[in-house]
């Protein structure tokens, strides 16, 4: 059977596809690394099971350990995020949105967000999102709710407080929502938490990309500033499986959360990946803060040099960034390579994986999300393979070869295969204690 043809192929082009990953610099800003102890948790037996309701609880039976694990896992989510309450059952993100606003709203409510333009995630797009898709968000297209716009800054990168003031004053919405995928400066939550809560709305703070700059204290601490329930991705900063978890200020939203969780947004959640999720919640209790600071030290470290060699890098008169991402305006480069997808096309040949992304002026300018002005790159990835400041550098002479200098683009991606030879290990994290095929074994 392992002769077959098409597992072959599979395996062949995943080789491929490891090489080409293993020998490239990652920026995408929403990706992360999960250590090799949390890699032998995701193949384990629990990969096949289901544990549907909450622990002690279960609808299904053989749950006996898995109830430990989950158990375990919460304990130390709600150490890490100090909260009372932690519900790791949705699948991802943009099901941890959904269990949220299944909790917390009813159809046609108001519900106030930053648009995707200005670095909104479409989890919270209204229903016909300006991305052009058919659907629209999942906050307008699948739980109905009337999205409305906080006023933003364009150029200050950062929602206006004073017009998202009125404006949460005129809308009274049941929902406000913080957080982003463009995630710069920390969001105003002291500022507006107040007059949210007078007009009787919910505060959730969506942080699927700043989770682990938050639980490693080198961010905003929204449960601290005013916000109900905090939602997120576990494998963006935060290093962990791909999940998501909606998180507690306080124990009286337990309920509405866990019956929103299941049955409502999940069946089965990923349990293999619950495991992941305790390990990797340990393993930032004790690497975490450091980890973190490294992030954003190399974000800052990366914009300023890559500033210094003629990029456009959004914000230098605020230090570029507060969190592991940067946006590079790319427009200057329209003449010579193109816009945001030739700019993305020309990195990823030259082994360099950064997106395009859309620029917060981008709609004056008529340029749409096919072709944006920008393009987004984070920190994270790079830090977990170990690199420093004096990488950050190398990184910036790379991008001015591939896009100033017009070096070709093979040969640059030689020279980044050499210079990746020395980071193929993951840093703060645990070492796998046994072989992942040991657990096929035992099946
Ligand atoms: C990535 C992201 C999500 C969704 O996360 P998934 O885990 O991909 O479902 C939700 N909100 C924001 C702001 C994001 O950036």
């Amino acid at each position: 059977m392992s002769h077959d043809p098409d597992f072959l192929k599979i395996r062949n082009i995943l080789e491929k596809h490891h090489k080409y990953w293993n020998n490239a610099i990652p920026l995408i800003a929403s990706e992360n690394l999960t250590s090799p102890a949390v890699r032998e948790l995701a193949i384990s037996d629990l990969a096949h099971r289901y544990a549907e309701g909450w622990i002690g609880e279960r609808v299904y039976p053989g749950n006996e350990y898995f109830d430990d694990v989950e158990e375990l896992c919460l304990k130390l989510l709600r150490e890490l995020y100090n909260s009372p309450f932690i519900d790791a059952r949705p699948i991802s993100g943009v099901v941890a949105n959904l269990t949220v606003y299944t909790a917390f709203t009813q159809a046609n409510d108001v519900m106030m967000a930053i648009s995707i333009p200005v670095g909104g995630h479409i989890s919270s797009g209204p229903l016909k999102a300006s991305t052009g898709s058919f659907i629209g968000g999942t906050a307008g297209a699948v739980a109905r709710l009337n999205v409305q716009y906080l006023p933003f800054d364009r150029y200050g990168l950062n929602i206006d407080i004073d017009k998202a003031k009125l404006a949460i004053q005129e809308k009274k919405p049941k929902l406000v929502q913080f957080g982003a995928s463009v995630f710069l400066f920390p969001h105003p939550v002291k500022e507006l938490a107040e007059i949210a809560h007078e007009v009787g709305a919910h505060i959730n703070y969506d942080a699927a990309h700043v989770a682990g700059l938050i639980a490693g204290k080198q961010f905003q601490d929204p449960l601290r500033e005013g916000t109900d329930t905090m939602t997120m991705s576990t494998h963006k900063t935060f290093p962990g499986p791909q999940k998501g978890i909606v998180i507690a200020s306080r124990e009286e939203l337990a309920e509405k959360i866990k019956s929103a969780a299941f049955p409502g947004m999940t069946s089965n959640h990923h349990l293999m990946h619950v495991a992941g999720l305790a390990v990797a919640a340990a393993e930032f209790k004790k690497f975490g803060e450091a980890y973190s600071k490294q992030i954003i030290t190399n974000a800052k470290a990366l914009g300023q040099y890559l500033y210094e060699r003629g990029f456009q890098v959004v914000c230098p008169d605020k230090g570029f960034t507060e969190s592991h991402t940067l946006l590079v305006d790319i427009s200057n480069f329209q003449d010579s390579i193109g816009l945001g997808a030739d700019v993305e096309q020309l990195l990823e040949k030259a082994s360099i994986i950064a997106n395009r992304n859309l620029l917060p002026w981008d709609v004056i300018e008529k340029r749409n999300y096919l072709n944006p002005g920008g393009i987004r790159i984070g920190t994270q990835e790079i830090t977990r393979l170990g690199m420093k400041q004096k990488e950050m550098e190398t990184i910036a002479e790379f991008f001015k070869q591939v896009l100033i200098d017009h070096i070709d683009p093979k040969k640059i991606a030689q020279d980044i295969a050499d210079f990746r030879q020395d980071f193929q290990t993951i840093h703060y994290g645990f070492e796998s204690q046994r072989r992942a095929y040991e657990y096929i074994k035992i099946v």
